[in-house]
């Protein structure tokens, strides 16, 4: 029987047996014993599984790499030290020297630097591309090296929502997989592999953990992708791995099984970017409330975009639950139930009035963080982007007097109340 996403949360993953623990061990290993080598050494020729070293692969994270594996629809998933690990490593899995990524523009900060700056120094290229491109413009940006096709259901910070099936229908027509990252909506609010992604990526630090406890990440595969129908692009994965007796990924472990094996046995092996047990057992505590969590975090986050809209110091609100968004029919269509707590708005005063305003705001905290049970705001122009010049920033599309608002799990009553009396002191 398939069960509700809303069960998953609480349930997936880990199904102990008559007399085991309730709650998923928190296996503080960094090693495990067995009686003969010839045990030992059929884990490291990939013949049986099991644990030998927690560098690659341990217990407790996989209990809840499965519960997330089962949330996004996926068949296998392992997790990361971090978002930025999952993204590197979904891609760099099918990517080496010399090829090509097509991605949106509109992408967290740090995965832009990480594809347009350390990816680079690899040898591996980059075609940026905008979400609301035309299928032209699209297919116009693939090369003969293209490998990947990379985007952000909702994007951190813009907030752009991604036409999944355009990029999906694009990437499978030139023989390469989609990656989504969907840290924004959680499955909770969108399943990206139900509209044809092929890999989907998490920074587990937001809403996935939600209350600003443990930085994280994870990589669900489809098991959807045919590597082997377009053999000569993936090699890693379609040819033998002579680190591992000439074992060929896509022959013994399928389409099921081959990415997150390959991105185990390999990278985790060779870059060792693991989530601790620790980690893990406290992430899973984040999972069991996600679908509870999420209705709040939108509700809020509509609340505060439909009163912002109404305030005179305020000249624009970026929340594609709002009908005049320019994202709301794609918001309509793949977040119908809403996206998330995250809403940006540019002050009319510019960076004088956020300045004012940020100082005069008393409950939501100055953090750089988002998706967090407590909200918080972000001024980029006098924190993150502070090096930027107001024309640089507007060239950005980062105005000066623009504000970020992660909405938390409070009473939007109180969120407003704060808003209203931070405006008024303008
Ligand atoms: C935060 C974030 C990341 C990076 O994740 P870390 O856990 O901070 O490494 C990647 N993608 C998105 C959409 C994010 O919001």
């Amino acid at each position: 029987m398939d069960q509700s996403i809303k069960t998953k949360c609480v349930q997936g993953g880990y199904r102990p047996g008559n007399g085991e623990p309730r709650q998923i061990p928190i296996i503080q290993s960094t090693t495990f014993k067995y009686n003969t080598s010839e045990d030992m050494g059929k884990l490291f020729d990939l013949e049986a599984s099991g644990y030998f070293y927690s560098r690659l692969q341990n217990p407790t994270c996989d209990f809840v790499a499965a519960k997330i594996a089962e949330l996004e629809g996926g068949t296998a998933a392992m997790l990361t030290s971090s978002g930025q690990a999952a993204n590197f490593f979904a891609l760099f899995n099918i990517c080496e020297c010399g090829s090509h990524i097509v991605a949106s523009s509109s992408i967290y900060g740090g995965t832009f630097n990480l594809i347009s700056v350390t990816m680079a120094k690899m040898g591996i290229t980059v075609t940026f591309v905008s979400p609301d491109c035309s299928e032209e413009e699209l297919n116009a940006a693939f090369q003969e090296n293209t490998r990947a096709v990379f985007g952000e259901t909702i994007a951190n910070p813009a907030l752009t929502v991604l036409d999944i099936e355009k990029f999906a229908k694009a990437a499978h027509a030139h023989g390469v997989p989609l990656i989504v990252d969907n840290t924004f909506p959680t499955p909770v609010n969108c399943r990206p592999i139900e509209w044809g992604a092929d890999i989907v990526t998490h920074s587990t630090t937001k809403y996935m953990d939600g209350h600003g406890s443990c930085v994280g990440g994870v990589i669900v595969d489809s098991g959807k992708f045919d590597w082997m129908a377009h053999k000569d692009k993936f090699p890693g994965l379609c040819t033998p791995d002579d680190s591992y007796h000439g074992i060929v990924y896509a022959e013994k472990f399928g389409k099921e099984g081959a990415f997150i094996t390959k991105a185990t046995a390999q990278l985790m092996r060779d870059f060792g970017c693991t989530q601790s047990p620790q980690s893990a057992f406290i992430l899973n505590l984040g999972l069991e409330s996600l679908h509870v969590r999420m209705p709040r975090h939108v509700e809020n986050g509509l609340a505060v975009a439909k009163f912002l809209k109404e305030q005179p110091q305020v000249v624009k609100v970026n929340y594609s639950g709002l009908e005049d968004d320019p994202y709301y029919a794609l918001a309509q269509k793949y977040l119908p139930q809403g996206g998330c707590g995250v809403v940006s708005f540019e002050l009319a005063g510019g960076r004088a009035a956020a300045e004012k305003f940020m100082k005069n705001l008393k409950l939501a905290a100055i953090e750089t963080h988002v998706a967090d049970a407590r909200t918080c705001c972000l001024n980029p122009a006098t924190s993150t982007h502070r090096q930027m010049t107001d024309e640089q920033l507007a060239e950005a599309g980062i105005p000066a007097g623009l504000i970020r608002m992660s909405c938390g799990l409070e009473d939007s009553a109180d969120l407003i109340a704060d808003l209203k009396q931070a405006l008024e002191a303008i």
